[in-house]
């Protein structure tokens, strides 16, 4: 039977919900294996939050090499694991750090990448949506193990509880992998939110808020939403670029994003418009976003989302 692998995707130490997508998507090709590469005494902990989703088997690699030399030790220990295992496929979640260890694996293993897939048939063919979204492509790596990088959020997960067989392996890391060390890292302050690239929910605000993002942030937090912001809004510094949706700055595929005060340039759509329902509230009925729109409203952001917000908050009382 094929085998399918993905890369087990993690938030702490917790497996996170992409996880169960990549292995939704590997399923319809084959038996899935989750690589779980993990810190020394720590595999058993990860592996055991991989448990939703059609996964079979899971393959534990501890190593210390893998916080002290980052991506390119983890990329060497999957090229290892593809080259003792060969299997037919691998997918790995479409986030930086994904993206970077799947390019290094395709490179160590000679083999074809499709990158910002937003789905994976049966016969391993990836959906990517390219120039700003406006064109759907269709392709298939015909060189290697076909390494394909999944979006998050675009592939309804099978969550079904799975029990998966856990195996450990034991790896040495490679000394051409070892060239670059981290020495310290700081990570983000969490706030409350959910993380943009990976939340249900996204509001967004752009120039329209004036600065203000009081009435987007209120509104996110009615919905347990992330908050996303227009390049307007972040290169005026009025929100960090760390939450600038768009071509410069994060794609998001959420249930639905609500965009307010934004216009829709085409480079902000770029980040957005595979998200499944789209809602926008502008004061101009001209503006392109609503040319995305599922739902919209014609009106100032300050006296509508004030009000959506105790909607929300009503509805839930
Ligand atoms: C190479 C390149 C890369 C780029 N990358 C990105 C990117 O990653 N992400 C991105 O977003 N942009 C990006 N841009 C910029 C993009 O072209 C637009 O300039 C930007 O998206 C505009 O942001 P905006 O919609 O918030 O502002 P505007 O285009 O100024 O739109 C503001 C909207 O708010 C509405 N509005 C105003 N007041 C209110 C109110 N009180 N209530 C309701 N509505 C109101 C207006 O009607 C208007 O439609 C990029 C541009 C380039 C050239």
């Amino acid at each position: 039977m094929s085998q399918v692998f993905i890369l087990g995707d993690f938030a702490g130490d917790k497996c996170t919900k992409t996880t169960a997508e990549l292995a939704t998507a590997a399923a319809r090709s084959g038996s899935v294996t989750a690589i779980v590469l993990a810190a020394p005494g720590a595999g058993a902990t990860l592996a055991a939050t991989v448990k939703h989703g059609p996964i079979a088997n899971v393959l534990v690699v501890e190593s210390t090499d893998f916080a002290t030399h980052g991506v390119a030790a983890a990329a060497d220990a999957i090229a290892q694991i593809i080259a003792q295992k060969s299997p037919n496929a691998l997918l790995i979640a479409s986030h930086a750090y994904g993206k970077e260890v799947a390019g290094r694996v395709a490179v160590a293993t000679e083999s074809g990448i499709i990158t910002d897939a937003v789905d994976v048939a049966a016969d391993l063919t990836a959906t990517q949506l390219v120039f700003g979204g406006s064109t759907t492509v269709h392709s298939k790596v015909s060189n290697g193990v076909p390494i394909i990088t999944v979006r998050p959020n675009s592939i309804e997960a099978d969550l079904s509880d799975s029990t998966p067989a856990v195996e450990n392996l034991s790896l040495t890391i490679s000394d051409a992998a070892k060239l670059a060390t981290t020495t310290s890292s700081t990570p983000p302050v969490k706030g409350g939110r959910p993380e943009l690239t990976e939340a249900q929910v996204v509001v967004s605000g752009g120039r329209g808020t004036n600065g203000d993002f009081s009435a987007v942030e209120g509104f996110a937090d009615s919905l347990g939403a992330a908050v996303g912001a227009s390049r307007a809004a972040t290169d005026a510094g009025w929100y960090p670029h760390s939450h600038q949706v768009g071509q410069t700055g994060k794609t998001v595929s959420p249930q639905l994003y609500v965009a307010c005060g934004i216009s829709g340039a085409i480079q902000h759509r770029a980040g957005m418009q595979t998200s499944k329902t789209i809602a926008v509230v502008n004061k101009d009925p001209e503006a392109p976003i609503f040319d995305l729109a599922d739902f919209g409203v014609v009106g100032d952001l300050f006296a509508v989302l004030p009000q959506a917000t105790q909607g929300v908050v009503a509805q839930k009382s």
